[in-house]
């Protein structure tokens, strides 16, 4: 029998979509020494038990929070599923809805979807959210309120500090959502973080920008209280309950996101964040004087109106682009894009 061909592991040269990206060589490294872990276990596991400790701590820095509660994730999908569950948990609404603005992530309608939650979505802004209209979809089975820091398809910032003061005046959670701006944000004048806000939770993936291995998300609470509602007992493990939603879980994931972020933070993290914004500038500029009405970038991304067929056409060049809802082209500058894998792009749609 023939052996079945294996496809090589994604190399990255010529994607440009991915809101992940090459992990550091040292999360690698700490992903592989991990492998067989489960935090899950932490009874047992006791080195990435206290491993994950110190994931949260650095998370905790990283968005100004001290003594942060929380846990180190299958990925963004999981800590927004959890926030959802702790909004409606704590508040016992027999008809629980959460407000977001339309540009949340779909991650929120599984979670909507799988917990009996209504998703009430109100319309942007200039693709941020617009705080009235928000306002204006709350009743008295509002149980949170979602804010995006770093949109997936544009790269905006929502009004955090204004979303986070209408939770508090309606008593209900507040979660921001910076999965992948998380690590590019500290970097810039943007208010988002725990220091600026009174928000409750927070979702930031060290496998997104924070370039730690698949799968290493994270899930930050102002407080360990939060998660009381949480709590499921664990008869056969030592360890008496469990917050999470996954059972076993990734020690290589926990392992790499401490890895990377001792090795790149803060200064790692900084001229990352520099390198990628300056190449999105770059981008933007360079279609823009080709004619192309181009949004962003906010944080490292960019969209710019080229059709579709024109992405399908470079898709057949290897390159790995996406469009948002609307049809634009959209181009995220994640660590692993370089200047030289932008001139060759933009060579490319010079030639059609
Ligand atoms: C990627 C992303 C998610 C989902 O995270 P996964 O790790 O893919 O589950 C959620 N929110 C935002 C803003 C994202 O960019």
């Amino acid at each position: 029998m023939q052996p079945v061909q294996r496809a090589e592991p994604q190399s990255f040269d010529r994607v440009l979509t991915s809101m992940c990206t090459e992990p550091h060589p040292k999360a690698r490294e700490a992903a592989e020494r991990f492998l067989a872990t489960n935090p899950g276990d932490p009874g047992t596991y006791e080195t990435v038990a206290q491993l994950e400790r110190e994931a949260v701590e650095l998370l905790g820095t990283v968005t100004q929070l001290e003594n942060p509660a929380g846990y180190i994730t299958s990925g963004g999908t999981e800590a927004n599923i959890q926030a959802v569950r702790i909004a409606r948990n704590r508040s016992q609404r027999s008809e629980p809805n959460i407000v977001a603005p339309d540009s949340v992530h779909f991650s929120f309608r599984k979670a909507a979807e799988l917990l009996g939650v209504e998703l009430r979505t109100a319309p942007v802004k200039n693709y941020r959210a617009n705080v009235e209209a928000m306002n204006e979809l709350i009743d008295e089975d509002t149980v949170g309120l979602i804010a995006v820091a770093g949109s997936t398809e544009y790269g905006v910032v929502d009004p955090i500090p204004s979303i986070a003061e209408l939770a508090v005046d309606h008593d209900i959670l507040c979660h921001v959502d910076a999965a992948w701006g998380g690590f590019f944000l500290p970097f810039t004048d943007f208010e988002w973080d725990f220091s600026d806000a009174p928000i409750d939770t927070m979702t930031i993936d060290p496998h997104k920008a924070g370039q730690a291995a698949v799968p290493a998300g994270g899930l930050l609470a102002r407080s360990e209280r939060l998660f009381d509602s949480l709590a499921i007992n664990t008869p056969y493990l030592e360890t008496t309950s469990q917050i999470t939603l996954t059972g076993t879980r990734s020690g290589a994931g926990v392992a790499s996101a401490v890895a990377a972020m001792e090795a790149l933070w803060k200064e790692g993290y900084q001229e990352q964040y520099e390198r990628s914004m300056a190449n999105a500038e770059w981008l933007a500029t360079q279609l823009r004087d080709r004619g192309h009405d181009v949004f962003g970038p906010e944080l490292p991304l960019v969209t710019a109106d080229l059709s579709v067929p024109m992405t399908d056409e470079l898709r057949e060049r290897d390159w790995r682009v996406s469009k948002t809802g609307a049809g634009e082209m959209r181009i995220v500058c994640q660590p692993h894009v370089t200047r030289s894998m932008l001139r060759s792009f933009v060579a490319d749609l010079d030639w059609y």
